[in-house]
């Protein structure tokens, strides 16, 4: 054996991925009608990596005139072009731009990895592959639309709004635009703030695939561009995904408007460990639940219930499995976790921290190196949490994980459904029977068992009570944009 493999302390070498594939502009102006505007006020601003704070790239900031501008070019798509067309020949265009995203897959991943901060193994192996998988999908109910609502005469809504967050990107993107383009919809679509790049990148294959002008249209800036988008009187539909506290404005904005909405909102999801369960495989499951993607994710398992007879053997599996993950540079292939978005985000994730140690509850972290420049969170675990604390209670968006025990079925099912969210769960046991009554009874939109944060394009996705409403994926999704006889 050689004298590494026999130092407990070896460490991977670095494998960092090249950034020679990505081509980033200098400043990037609005795509809108086909063609690229700049912003009626002359402004732009900066987008930036979060993992060294150097800047990208600036973007244009849309105001009302724009956003304006756009939707009467969406209109006027919609008008003379894409509802003239043939749901065949719509179909032809969604189809082009799947191959088109995997045909430059690696660009994206890296330019998702680089304006976002997540590792580059999953931009690579997870973002991009499912938003082409988005299109593929969609491409192929465009002209079917009759067999997946028989009877029923779907029609296109008309101009679609679309609002998107900063955790996935192009995946967003894509499971905003491909449904909306399948039906028949055109698009105004506002990427966030910190990460419109990848977002960008797609309005340049939308163009080079001749998708007809003003069909999609593409248009950076922070809130307030959204908020124009949703106070727009000309949209027939606002697509959101992002906080419940945005869910909540836009929906009293739309409030006696002819507007119909989807919103996909925030998510406390409780992932549950039964004595039963495989516990190497569940610890597997807890980290990929909380971990993965920093905990950026809305339907993270960021509450842990482990039953009181295996609690010991988990938390010790987990503690030691939480020591092995790597923090650090986003392009490296070895990378687990990568950087926070952006300060202000690192910034509410410190507050949680700080919150949980407050109210006493009993913080593990592993020891990793975090580099000096950039925006990081270690591995962070909290045990003996009480329900009521508020760490147990509200969306921290971090890789920050909350453990609870629990004795009965029944106690784990009412702990489980006691938040103001109902995004996800996961259920972890041996026995197929426990598996269909606890998910029958868990208020939640997906429930995964024994597998956790698995996405596919077929299978429908959204939330109960603060989490949203409206379905995103399969037929469901279909449907969010159709209006029916
Ligand atoms: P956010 O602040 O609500 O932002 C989401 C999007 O809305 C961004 O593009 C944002 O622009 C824009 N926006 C901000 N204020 C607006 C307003 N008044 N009117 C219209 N648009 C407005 O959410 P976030 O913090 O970026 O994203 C994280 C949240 O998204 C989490 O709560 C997470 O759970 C949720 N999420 C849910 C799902 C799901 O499917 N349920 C998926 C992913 C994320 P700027 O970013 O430019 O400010
Ligand atoms: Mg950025």
């Amino acid at each position: 054996m050689s004298k590494k493999t026999k130092d407990k302390n070896w460490n991977y070498s670095p494998a960092p991925e090249s950034s020679s594939s990505a081509t980033i502009e200098k400043r990037y102006n609005l795509f809108i009608n086909g063609k690229w505007v700049k912003p009626s006020n002359g402004k732009y601003f900066k987008t930036i990596n979060p993992a060294n704070e150097s800047v990208l790239s600036e973007v244009a900031e849309a105001n009302e005139k724009d956003v304006d501008i756009a939707v009467k070019a969406a209109r006027k798509a919609y008008d003379k072009t894409w509802s003239k067309i043939s749901a065949k020949e719509r179909a032809k265009y969604i189809y082009r731009i799947a191959r088109m995203i995997q045909e430059r897959a690696r660009e994206f991943a890296v330019i998702e990895s680089m304006d976002g901060g997540k590792p580059i193994r999953e931009s690579r192996d997870v973002d991009v592959p499912l938003a082409a998988n988005h299109f593929f999908y969609y491409a192929g109910w465009a002209d079917k639309l009759e067999y997946a609502f028989p009877m029923r005469k779907p029609k296109a809504y008309g101009v679609a709004g679309q609002i998107i967050p900063w955790n996935f990107p192009l995946l967003m993107a894509a499971w905003k635009i491909a449904p909306a383009l399948a039906t028949g919809n055109t698009v105004v679509l506002k990427p966030a703030e910190t990460t419109p790049l990848t977002a960008l990148k797609l309005a340049e294959i939308i163009q080079e695939a001749e998708l007809p002008d003003g069909v999609v249209n593409i248009i950076t800036g922070a809130g307030k561009t959204g908020a124009a988008i949703v106070n727009h009187p000309d949209i027939d539909k606002i697509a959101f995904t992002g906080s419940t506290n945005v869910g909540k404005i836009i929906q009293q904005a739309i409030a006696g408007t002819n507007k119909k909405a989807t919103l996909e909102l925030g998510g406390k999801a409780a992932n549950i460990i039964f004595e039963d369960a495989p516990i190497d495989q569940a610890v597997e499951g807890i980290i990929n639940g909380i971990y993965f993607n920093q905990g950026h994710v809305c339907c993270a398992g960021s509450r842990l219930f482990v039953q009181e007879s295996v609690y010991d053997e988990v938390i010790r599996k987990l503690k030691w499995r939480m020591k092995s993950l790597i923090v650090g540079d986003p392009m490296d292939k070895n990378t687990d976790i990568g950087a926070i978005n952006s300060s202000e985000q690192l910034k509410t994730i410190e507050k949680y921290i700080a919150i949980g140690k407050k109210d006493g509850n009993q913080i593990f972290q592993s020891e990793c190196f975090l580099p000096k420049k950039g925006f990081w969170c270690k591995p962070t675990l909290f045990e003996n949490v009480a329900q009521s604390d508020r760490i147990a209670q509200e969306e921290i968006f971090g890789p920050v994980l909350a453990v609870q025990t629990f004795r009965t079925v029944d106690e784990v099912i009412a702990k489980a459904n006691n938040t103001p969210f109902g995004l996800s769960a996961g259920v972890w046991t041996d026995k197929g029977s426990k598996i269909f009554n606890v998910t029958s009874k868990m208020k939640a939109g997906v429930v995964w068992a024994n597998t956790y944060n698995k996405f596919d394009p077929t299978s429908p996705f959204g939330g109960f009570k603060e989490s949203g409403y409206g379905r995103e994926g399969g037929l469901h999704g279909l449907s969010a944009y159709l209006k029916f006889d």
